[in-house]
Protein backbone atom coordinates (compact mmCIF):
# COMPACT_ATOMS: atom_id res chain seq x y z
CA UNK A 1 0.00 0.00 0.00
CA UNK A 2 1.36 3.38 -1.08
CA UNK A 3 1.46 6.20 1.76
CA UNK A 4 -1.57 8.26 2.28
CA UNK A 5 -0.09 11.06 1.76
CA UNK A 6 2.46 11.51 -1.29
CA UNK A 7 1.13 7.95 -2.47
CA UNK A 8 4.88 7.95 -4.07
CA UNK A 9 6.34 5.45 -1.38
CA UNK A 10 5.08 2.50 0.03
CA UNK A 11 3.05 2.88 3.65
CA UNK A 12 5.14 1.82 6.50
CA UNK A 13 4.43 3.90 9.70
CA UNK A 14 1.30 4.33 11.22
CA UNK A 15 1.22 8.21 11.81
CA UNK A 16 -0.76 9.43 15.03
CA UNK A 17 -1.35 13.23 14.01
CA UNK A 18 -3.97 15.76 16.01
CA UNK A 19 -4.86 18.76 14.19
CA UNK A 20 -7.56 20.78 15.40
CA UNK A 21 -7.60 19.14 18.27
CA UNK A 22 -8.69 15.93 16.56
CA UNK A 23 -6.20 12.77 16.31
CA UNK A 24 -6.07 10.39 13.28
CA UNK A 25 -4.00 7.95 11.92
CA UNK A 26 -2.94 7.58 9.02
CA UNK A 27 -1.20 5.11 7.12
CA UNK A 28 2.60 7.11 5.67
CA UNK A 29 6.21 6.40 4.35
CA UNK A 30 8.57 7.17 6.47
CA UNK A 31 9.83 10.17 4.77
CA UNK A 32 6.13 11.47 5.49
CA UNK A 33 6.10 10.35 8.99
CA UNK A 34 8.97 12.31 10.00
CA UNK A 35 8.12 15.98 8.74
CA UNK A 36 5.49 18.31 10.43
CA UNK A 37 1.73 18.78 9.18
CA UNK A 38 2.96 22.00 6.76
CA UNK A 39 5.50 20.13 5.11
CA UNK A 40 2.45 17.50 4.26
CA UNK A 41 0.11 19.60 3.03
CA UNK A 42 2.77 21.27 0.52
CA UNK A 43 3.39 17.57 -0.66
CA UNK A 44 -0.78 16.46 -0.85
CA UNK A 45 -1.29 19.81 -2.16
CA UNK A 46 2.04 21.01 -4.79
CA UNK A 47 3.05 17.05 -5.16
CA UNK A 48 6.41 17.48 -3.99
CA UNK A 49 8.41 14.90 -3.53
CA UNK A 50 8.93 14.20 0.14
CA UNK A 51 12.93 13.33 0.41
CA UNK A 52 13.21 16.55 -0.98
CA UNK A 53 12.77 18.08 2.31
CA UNK A 54 15.61 16.27 3.85
CA UNK A 55 18.85 17.97 3.81
CA UNK A 56 20.91 15.16 4.43
CA UNK A 57 19.62 10.91 3.99
CA UNK A 58 20.78 8.81 6.17
CA UNK A 59 21.85 6.13 3.54
CA UNK A 60 22.42 3.55 6.19
CA UNK A 61 19.36 3.46 7.36
CA UNK A 62 17.65 2.91 4.08
CA UNK A 63 17.13 -0.68 3.42
CA UNK A 64 17.34 -1.74 -0.18
CA UNK A 65 13.40 -2.10 -1.08
CA UNK A 66 13.57 1.55 -0.14
CA UNK A 67 16.62 2.48 -1.87
CA UNK A 68 14.76 0.79 -5.33
CA UNK A 69 11.65 2.98 -4.69
CA UNK A 70 13.52 6.42 -4.57
CA UNK A 71 13.88 8.56 -7.85
CA UNK A 72 16.65 8.90 -9.32
CA UNK A 73 17.38 12.45 -8.47
CA UNK A 74 17.07 11.12 -5.07
CA UNK A 75 19.84 7.88 -5.80
CA UNK A 76 22.40 10.75 -7.55
CA UNK A 77 22.26 12.80 -4.22
CA UNK A 78 22.93 9.67 -2.18
CA UNK A 79 25.69 8.71 -4.62
CA UNK A 80 27.06 12.27 -4.15
CA UNK A 81 27.02 11.88 -0.54
CA UNK A 82 29.03 8.48 -0.05
CA UNK A 83 31.27 10.08 -2.11
CA UNK A 84 31.24 13.26 0.15
CA UNK A 85 32.00 10.85 3.02
CA UNK A 86 35.18 9.46 1.76
CA UNK A 87 32.71 6.20 2.65
CA UNK A 88 34.43 4.14 -0.47
CA UNK A 89 33.50 0.57 1.13
CA UNK A 90 29.63 2.02 1.51
CA UNK A 91 30.05 3.72 -1.73
CA UNK A 92 31.09 0.12 -3.76
CA UNK A 93 28.48 -2.11 -2.21
CA UNK A 94 25.91 0.35 -2.68
CA UNK A 95 27.24 0.08 -6.72
CA UNK A 96 27.12 -3.57 -6.49
CA UNK A 97 23.90 -3.28 -5.86
CA UNK A 98 22.78 -1.28 -8.43
CA UNK A 99 24.73 -3.36 -10.96
CA UNK A 100 22.96 -6.69 -9.24
CA UNK A 101 19.42 -5.18 -9.71
CA UNK A 102 20.12 -4.40 -13.51
CA UNK A 103 21.53 -8.00 -14.04
CA UNK A 104 18.53 -9.62 -12.50
CA UNK A 105 15.38 -8.07 -13.83
CA UNK A 106 12.21 -8.89 -12.14
ZN1 LIG B 1 4.71 9.65 1.84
Amino acid sequence: MKCENCGKYEARVKDYRTIDGITGKALHCKWCANLDDVALYRIRVEGIDPVSFYEFIDYEKISIEELEELSEVVRNRIEEQLEDDGDLEKFLEYERHLTLREEQPR
